[in-house]
C-alpha cells in the first residue's frame, strides 16, 4: 500500500477531481479527510471509500474562509494525528464574461475561491507537513497556463496562473522541509464544474477560431475522466515523484497543444 499510514487532505471532495483523488488515495491506503462546501456531497465520497474498506472523514468547509479551513486542519490533526498529503483543489469557474461587464464582486469570488482558498489550504496545512515532510498538489489548469481560448475567463485564468506560481514559489521555499509541492494542470475532464459556470456575453470576448475534429488528440475529441487526473496526483503524492517538485504537469491528452 503506497499511501499507508499516510494522512490526506482533499479539498473539493464532493465531486469530480476532488473526488477521485480522494478514492484514489484512500484505495492506496491513506487516511483521507475530504473537505468540501456541502457537506452531504462529501459524506457519499466518505461513504464510498468506507464501502471499499478505506478510511475517511467528512467535513464541511468553504475554502475560502480562514475560520473554515483552520477548523478543518484542526478536525485531521485532532481524527489522525498528522498530514502527509494536499491536494488544494476546490475550485469554481465563476461568471465568465467580457472584462468590461465583469463586476467587481464576480471577480472577487472567483479570486477568493480558487486563489484565497490555495493559499488558506497551504497556509493551515504547511505547519503540520513540516513536522515530517510531505507533497502539495495543486489542481491549476490549461486555462492560464498554456491555453487562453476560454472567452471570458480572465478572473479563471488568473487563479489558474497564479496556482502555477504558489507551487513553484513554494517548492523553494519548502524544499528544505522535504515538502514537494506541483501543479497538476487538466485540460477538458468530464465533472460537474459547468454547474458553477455562469456565462454571460462572453462570446462578445471571442475570437472565432475553427479547431480541427478531434480537438483532443488522444481521445478524438473527448473529455478526460476525474480518474484521469486522480492517477497523476497519486503519483506526485507517491514516492515514485520523490525528485519532482515545482513543476505544473499538463494531463490533457495534448488539448493545449492543438489550442
Ligand atoms: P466540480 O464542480 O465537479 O468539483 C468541485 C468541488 O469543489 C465540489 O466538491 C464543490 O462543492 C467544491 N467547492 C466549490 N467551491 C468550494 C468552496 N468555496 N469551498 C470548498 N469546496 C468548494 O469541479 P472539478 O471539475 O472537479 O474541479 C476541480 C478543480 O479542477 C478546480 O480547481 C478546477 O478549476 C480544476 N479543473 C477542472 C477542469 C475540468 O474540465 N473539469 C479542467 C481544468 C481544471
Amino acid at each position: 500500500m503506497e499511501f499507508e499510514n499516510k494522512v490526506a487532505l482533499v479539498t473539493g471532495a464532493g465531486s469530480g477531481i476532488g473526488k477521485a483523488a480522494a478514492v484514489r488515495l484512500a484505495a492506496g491506503g491513506a487516511s483521507v479527510v475530504v473537505i468540501s462546501r456541502t457537506l452531504e456531497e462529501v459524506e457519499r465520497t466518505r461513504d464510498e471509500i468506507e464501502a471499499k474498506g478505506g478510511k475517511a472523514l467528512a467535513l464541511d468547509a468553504d475554502v475560502s474562509l480562514e475560520e473554515d479551513v483552520a477548523k478543518a486542519v484542526a478536525a485531521t490533526i485532532e481524527r489522525y494525528g498528522r498530514l502527509d498529503i494536499v491536494v488544494a483543489n476546490a475550485g469554481i469557474n465563476g461568471v465568465w464574461a467580457p472584462i468590461d461587464d465583469l463586476k467587481p464582486d464576480e471577480w472577487d469570488k472567483t479570486i477568493a475561491v480558487n486563489l484565497r482558498g490555495t493559499y488558506l489550504t497551504l497556509h493551515l496545512a504547511v505547519p503540520h507537513l513540516k513536522k515530517q515532510g510531505g507533497s502539495i498538489i495543486i489542481v491549476s489548469s490549461i486555462n492560464g497556463n498554456r491555453t487562453f481560448t476560454s472567452p471570458g475567463a480572465t478572473a479563471y485564468s488568473s487563479t489558474k496562473a497564479a496556482q502555477v506560481a504558489i507551487a513553484q514559489q513554494l517548492a523553494l521555499e519548502l524544499g528544505p522541509d522535504k515538502i514537494r509541492v506541483n501543479a497538476v494542470c487538466p485540460g477538458a475532464i468530464e465533472t460537474q464544474i459547468s454547474d458553477n459556470t455562469q456565462s454571460r456575453n462572453s462570446e462578445e470576448a471571442e475570437i472565432p477560431v475553427e479547431f480541427p475534429e478531434g480537438d483532443i488528440p488522444l481521445t478524438g475529441g473527448q473529455p478526460g475522466k476525474s480518474e484521469d487526473v486522480a492517477d497523476l496526483i497519486a503519483f506526485l503524492a507517491s514516492d515514485a515523484s520523490r525528485h519532482v517538485t515545482g513543476v505544473p504537469i499538463y494531463v490533457d491528452g495534448g488539448q493545449s497543444l492543438l489550442r
